[in-house]
C-alpha cells in the first residue's frame, strides 16, 4: 500500500533476499518502489519459468522493469577499473554501471532516489565502506543512493535529509551472517527467495575461462558473449570459433542466436548436434573454406556416427564427408 505516491524509489532488484528486504523496508514507509533488474549476456534469464527478480517483484506487489546487459557492460567487463573477484566478475564496476543505468531509468519515472540491497561488510571486496562510497561516487548517483539494509551505519543520504524516508525505520545490518535477514524475511512473510550467489556467469569458472579466451582473441561483441554459455567451444587453427550444441534445446538456441556471419553445420538428418562456425575476429574476416572439414569432423564426433570411418555433415547447405575427430583432436582445440 503506497501512502506517499509522490515519493518514488527505483530499486535494484536481483530477487535475492537482501534486495527484496531493502525494497520492503522502503515500501513499508509508504513510498512507491519500481524494481529494476538486468538480464542478458552474463545474467541470463532462466530458460523456463520466472526469474528471481520477477518472483520477488510479485511477492512485493511492485512493478519490475528489466534492462539489458548491453555492450557497455561487456566493455566494462573487458577493462574493469577496480579488478575482479575470484573469476571474471568485476563486481564493483558492474554494480556501479547497474546503478548508473537504473538511476538514469528511474529519473525518467520521477524517482527521487535509488535503493540497493547492499549490506556493509557482507562481501569483503565489493561491500566494504570504501567500495560502497566509491560506487555511489562513480555511478554519479552520490547521496541519492540509499542502502536501506545498512543505512544506519552509513552517512545520511539526501532522501533521509529531505524527509522522503525516515532514517529511524531503516536498518543496521552488517557482515556476512544472514540470521537477521532470515528473521526479517520470516517477519515480513517473504518465503520465496533464492540461496545467495548464483545467476551471474562471470562468477563461474568455465564461463570465465571462455570469456577470457574470447577477449584474448579480440572477440568482445554481445552476440559472442551470449553464445559462451551454450554448447562446447573450440578454437580452430585459423582462429575461427566452433560451437557445438550438447542437446536439442542448445541446438535450437544456437540456431536462434546465430550471428549473421556464422555458418551452420546441421547434422539434423542424423541424431546429432547443430554447430556454428564463427569467423576469426578480424575486420571483414569470413569463415574460410579450409575450416569446414575440421569443424564438421569435430561436430560429427558428437553424433551417433562417431565410431564410423566416414560421416556426413551438412555445412552451410553443402554435404561434407569427414572422419570423426578423435578424442585427442577435439580435446586439443577445446576451450574451457
Ligand atoms: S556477481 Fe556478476 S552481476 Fe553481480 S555485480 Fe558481480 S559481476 Fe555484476
Amino acid at each position: 500500500m503506497t501512502d506517499k505516491p509522490n515519493v518514488i524509489a527505483v530499486a535494484l532488484l536481483s530477487g535475492g533476499l537482501d534486495s527484496t528486504l531493502a525494497a520492503k523496508v522502503i515500501l513499508d514507509q509508504g513510498a512507491r518502489v519500481i524494481g529494476v533488474n538486468f538480464a542478458g549476456a552474463y545474467c541470463p534469464r532462466p530458460r523456463a519459468g520466472k526469474s528471481n527478480a520477477e518472483r520477488a517483484a510479485e511477492q512485493l506487489g511492485i512493478e519490475l522493469v528489466t534492462l539489458p546487459i548491453d555492450a557497455d557492460f561487456i566493455a566494462m567487463v573487458k577493462r574493469p577499473m577496480h579488478g575482479r573477484g575470484k573469476n571474471m566478475n568485476p563486481c564493483i564496476d558492474c554494480h556501479t554501471l547497474m546503478i548508473r543505468k537504473a538511476w538514469a531509468f528511474g529519473q525518467t519515472r520521477g524517482a527521487g532516489f535509488i535503493i540497493t540491497g547492499e549490506v556493509l561488510g557482507q562481501r569483503p571486496m565489493s561491500q566494504n565502506r570504501n567500495a560502497l562510497n566509491m560506487v555511489a561516487r562513480e555511478s554519479g548517483v552520490g547521496d541519492r543512493l540509499l542502502r536501506p539494509m545498512s543505512a544506519k551505519l552509513l552517512d545520511v543520504t539526501a532522501p533521509e535529509q529531505e524527509g522522503l524516508v525516515d532514517r529511524e525505520r531503516l536498518l543496521d545490518v552488517e557482515g556476512r551472517q544472514r540470521t537477521r535477514q532470515m528473521a526479517l524475511a520470516e517477519k515480513h512473510g517473504i518465503k520465496d527467495y533464492p540461496t545467495p550467489a548464483g545467476g551471474c556467469l562471470l562468477t563461474e569458472k568455465i564461463f570465465s575461462k571462455r570469456l577470457a579466451e574470447a577477449f584474448d582473441h579480440g572477440e568482445d561483441s554481445l552476440e559472442i558473449v551470449e553464445l559462451l554459455s551454450l554448447g562446447r567451444h573450440f578454437r580452430l587453427p585459423s582462429g575461427a570459433r566452433l560451437v557445438v550444441g550438447r542437446d536439442e534445446a542448445e541446438n535450437d538456441e544456437l540456431l536462434r542466436r546465430k550471428p549473421a556471419d556464422a555458418l551452420v553445420i546441421d547434422a539434423s538428418d542424423l541424431p546429432g548436434p547443430v554447430a556454428l562456425i564463427l569467423p576469426p575476429s578480424r575486420p571483414g574476416a569470413l569463415v574460410a573454406d579450409s575450416d569446414r572439414a575440421p569443424a564438421a569432423s569435430i561436430c560429427v564426433r558428437y553424433s551417433d556416427k562417431r565410431k564410423e570411418n566416414l560421416a556426413r555433415a551438412v555445412v552451410a547447405g553443402e554435404s561434407v564427408d569427414v572422419e570423426p575427430a578423435t578424442e585427442e583432436e577435439s580435446a586439443r582445440l577445446l576451450i574451457g
